[in-house]
């Protein structure tokens, strides 16, 4: 017998509590975890997440992550970040269409701001704060 999924037990909030509603926590250095599901992987891929009904974009877009976040664990991250050193990835993309055309740098504030990012400015806030009062180190916690 199937269960209907209801809105609330499908809403976002609901799925990333266990996360401490961090969507970043759900990445670790072997796994990730499918934030629908609860399974973990490698990686997330598209195959996967069609089996929910959705694509990259709309996963990363449900559950706050940036828009250019790989869907994969830290240790493949590193792997794949590593080897695009090594070919000279970057060299190879001859157009970067932000440095031909300074009016797009301008369109820089108006896009939508990821769940992912905000917590990553508050925990830089957080972090400059706490050594600006010199509680780094100091046994107490920021
Ligand atoms: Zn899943």
């Amino acid at each position: 017998m199937s269960q209907i999924e209801t809105d609330e037990q499908t809403s976002p909030d609901r799925l990333l509590r266990v996360f401490g509603g961090d969507p970043r926590r759900a990445i670790r250095e072997e796994t990730i975890v499918c934030l629908i599901c609860r399974a973990a992987f490698r990686q997330i891929t598209n195959t996967h997440l069609r089996c929910h009904e959705t694509t990259s974009l709309g996963y990363k877009e449900r559950f706050g992550y940036n828009r250019r976040r790989p869907l994969m664990c830290g240790a493949l991250l590193r792997l794949y970040t590593e080897r695009a050193i090594r070919s000279r990835l970057a060299a190879r993309i001859l157009r970067r269409p932000i440095v031909d055309n300074p009016e797009l740098r301008c369109q820089g504030g108006h896009r939508p701001v990821a769940l992912e990012e905000i917590l990553n400015r508050r925990d830089i806030h957080l972090a400059r704060g706490a050594s600006a009062r010199g509680l780094n180190g100091s046994g107490r916690a920021p």
